[in-house]
């Protein structure tokens, strides 16, 4: 579930990218091609408003013309130069002509004032106004000495003393046009000039601040110094000489400008030069553009801040998955991952330290959980994990793996030392109490690795070591802890090939049973036996005993086979030994709690014995204790059907585990088999006695036969026989037999002692 969601958010961010690169190379593309389609609108533009502009110049001009034409009239006919003078001066009364600045005339080939005084003008500029019959616009006239702009218009006078008259007006006259179209076209130029074919500037306007530049001013120096492009000037050079209509693309102080040229027809050469922003020009559709960044933007910043978001929350979430990893929430103690991160520095600072790695599982666990609940199982692992905390000492861990099972890093000084502090923990908890019913107490197994020297595996590796002693059958076993030995490799080794050989050996008769008879101490008589499996290795032409095979085929289940096996070959001989009439008695079988949980249980035993017809009571089935912990329900309903087809019960190993007096109480069994242990001389023997005595006493009053086993002195057997023991079984009176040996030692065992007989 949560690998789909980063999978998910991994796929989200992965498209926000994509996504993010495909817009911006897209708003490139488009931008770039909409400014180039913008700037060519702008030009359009540019051409048309110069147009205008033009148009407005020419009729401005057509009015100066025809108020130099006006004033010529005046002059017409006035035949002497005083006249002219007087006349001349009068137009400053006259309000048609106000917007003249002044006024000349020209007579036989010079230039005359308005008081009749000769001007010495220039040549050129004399020959440029004069000397033509038409009246026409002359021009720019640029007065160096006063530093002002004029336009010079002329117009011929037909008789009389002068020959043409010429009227200045000044440039501000003609820049009110380019200030309305200013104005018209919301602020369009920035700036407007006049020129004439050598650059000579009338005015130029700034559309911010008006300014009129000084006459000195050559159109050419001004451009150069703001338009980059130099062939830009040069068009525009030529394009002002031939008076031509055109526009160019510059930049102008790095602004995207349109340079647009426009030449007044009415002649004297009058140009105007405008420069416009292209966003001036354009402003709708740089509105549009601006609007589509904004957008763009607006999206990309959405886009930017989800990828982060998705970035921090999946950052949050992977800190938070990892913190859940290193701790338990209900323990409050570190997990394995934790664990396993916190031994490997331990492990690196310690190297010439010896550390003991334990796996330690509280016993059934699952078991409590069921049968208990949750609250139960939690209370009591709680109460485990406290003790390992508590017992910790500096540079030792410990962890909760799960399932009721605890990781521990403990030093190592000798194996001992390690031991007595687990037996500490083992003894609180099955003096623990808590929630747990009052028949039931805690316990602890586990496996021990114990690393060398400085010679460290990893954590995990040592972890595994410890899980595999945990299930090993021949390993050092102390208290509850099994110890990893190097021979548990080996034995895995021996593990595989008895799976290997397990089925074929059935096959062949390698499984050979043999039986160890029992002895009623009462009575003192024989009390049948106890049937036990013996493996024949036909290569090694050696017996192996069950320790070496049986828990492994309860692991893998092929126990089942071999009890039912064993069930029959003992079937066989009672019925075999019934038809020969030989002296027979009693046999128990022992059941493996595997056996005991297959669902056919019942029926196969009920069957076969009925299939072979042996009669009543002379098989007992012996179920280990382990079958009376784990399915006590079960066991009840099974030795109630049992009793009802003829078998005795009996309850095996009683004391070397899950001893409670309740299931004695509450399984009608008919005999009890106590465990070694009771009778072996250890550090409690006094208390052990105690126990037997109490056991003994209490089996008998439910009416049980007690029966002891692993008695192998006479001393144990007189011991038994004064507590009320009922009968033993052990090296003492017999070694488990062949069925040979078997018999005629029952035949009579008076003379035939089986002890030290057989190798079993
Ligand atoms: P168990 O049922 O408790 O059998 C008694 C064990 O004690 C036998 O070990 C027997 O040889 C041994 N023994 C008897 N008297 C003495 C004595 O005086 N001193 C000592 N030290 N040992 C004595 P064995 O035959 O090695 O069997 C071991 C266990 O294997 C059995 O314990 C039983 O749990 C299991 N087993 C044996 N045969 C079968 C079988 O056919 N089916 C099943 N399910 N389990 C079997
Ligand atoms: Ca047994
Ligand atoms: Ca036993």
């Amino acid at each position: 579930m949560k690998n789909n969601q980063r999978k998910v958010n991994t796929f989200v961010l992965l498209l926000v990218i994509i996504f993010s690169v495909i817009l911006l190379g897209a708003t490139v593309l488009v931008y770039t091609n909409y400014l180039d389609e913008i700037r060519s609108q702008a030009s359009t533009k540019a051409d048309l408003y110069t147009a205008d502009d033009i148009r407005l110049l020419d009729a401005e001009i057509a009015e100066g013309i025809s108020l130099a034409k006006q004033v010529a009239n005046k002059l017409n006919g006035i035949s002497n130069r005083d006249d002219v003078a007087v006349t001349l001066r009068s137009l400053r009364n006259d309000s048609t002509f106000d917007s003249v600045a002044f006024c000349r005339f020209f007579a036989d080939g010079r230039e005359y004032g308005q008081f009749g005084t000769v001007y010495s003008m220039e040549r050129e500029n004399v020959s440029r106004m004069n000397g033509t019959n038409v009246a026409r616009c002359c021009g720019l006239v640029p007065d160096r000495e006063w530093n002002t702009n004029t336009i010079a218009f002329y117009a011929p006078i037909l008789s009389g003393y002068a020959d043409g008259v010429v009227l200045f007006l000044p440039a501000d006259t003609f820049s009110s046009f380019v200030q309305e179209a200013n104005a018209a076209d919301a602020a369009l130029a920035r700036v407007a000039v006049f020129a004439d074919g050598e650059g000579e500037t009338l005015a130029i306007f700034h559309k911010d601040d008006d300014v009129v530049l000084s006459v000195h001013n050559n159109i050419y120096d001004y451009l150069t110094n703001q338009i980059n492009e130099k062939s830009t000037i040069d068009s525009l050079k030529n394009d002002l000489v031939y008076e031509r209509s055109a526009s160019y693309q510059a930049t102008v102080y790095s602004e995207d400008c349109i340079v647009s040229i426009g030449t007044a027809k009415s002649g004297g050469g009058l140009s105007i030069i405008a420069l416009y922003t292209v966003e001036t020009l354009c402003k709708s559709s740089f509105q549009l553009i601006n609007a589509i960044l904004g957008i763009l933007i607006m999206v990309f910043a959405i886009l930017i801040f989800t990828g982060t978001f998705v970035l921090i929350t999946r950052k949050v979430a992977e800190k938070k998955r990892l913190e859940a990893s290193l701790m338990d929430p209900v323990l409050n103690c570190p997990t394995r991952i934790k664990f396993e991160r916190d031994a490997a520095p331990v492990l690196e600072k310690n190297k010439n330290s010896k550390f003991a790695v334990v796996v330690s599982e509280i016993k059934h666990f699952q078991y409590i959980q069921e049968y208990f609940g949750q609250p139960v199982a939690e209370e009591s692992l709680k109460f485990i994990s406290m003790v390992f905390s508590k017992m910790l000492q500096v540079d030792e861990l410990y962890g909760y793996e799960g399932d009721g099972t605890f990781l521990l890093l403990l030093h190592y000084r000798e194996r001992e030392s390690v031991t007595k502090r687990l037996q500490t923990v083992s003894g609180l908890a099955y003096n623990h109490k808590g929630l747990l019913p009052e028949r039931y107490h805690l316990e602890l197994s586990g496996g021990v690795y114990e690393t060398t020297e400085g010679n460290y595996s990893t954590i995990a590796k040592m972890i595994d070591n410890a899980y595999e002693a945990c299930t090993s059958a021949n390993v050092v076993e102390v208290g509850d802890y099994k110890f990893f030995t190097e021979t548990i490799r080996s034995s895995n080794l021996q593990n595989a090939d008895i799976e290997i050989r397990q089925e074929s050996a059935l096959a062949n008769g390698e499984f050979v049973v043999v039986y160890q008879p029992k002895y009623n101490i009462k009575q003192d008589k024989p009390d049948g036996c106890e049937v036990l499996v013996r493996w024949f290795d036909p290569e090694k032409r050696e017996y192996r005993s069950p320790g070496l095979f049986m828990p492994l085929f309860e692991a893998n289940g092929f126990v089942v086979k071999l009890d039912h096996y064993v069930f029959e070959t003992v079937l066989k001989y009672i019925s075999e030994a019934v038809e020969l009439g030989s002296v027979l008695y009693p046999v128990s079988v022992n059941v493996s709690r595997v056996t005991a949980a297959q669902p056919d249980f019942l029926s196969f035993y009920i069957n076969l014995k009925n299939k072979y017809g042996i009669r009543d009571h002379f098989i007992t089935l012996e179920f280990t204790e382990s079958v009376a912990y784990e399915n006590f329900d079960m066991l009840k309903l099974m030795t109630e059907e049992l009793h009802a087809n003829g078998f005795y019960c009996s309850i095996d190993d009683f004391g070397s585990g899950y001893s409670s007096y309740n299931t004695l109480k509450e399984l009608q069994m008919d005999e009890i088999k106590l465990d070694s242990f009771f009778i072996k001389r250890g550090t409690s023997f006094d208390r052990d006695m105690a126990i037997l005595q109490s056991v003994i006493s209490l089996a008998k009053k439910l009416g049980m036969k007690v029966t002891q086993e692993g008695v192998e002195t006479h001393d144990e057997m007189d011991l038994l026989r004064k507590l009320g023991c009922d009968v033993v079984q052990g090296y003492h009176y017999s070694k488990p037999l062949f069925l040979s040996d078997y018999v005629q030692f029952i035949s009579d065992p008076n003379k035939s002692s089986g002890r030290n007989r057989g190798n079993f």
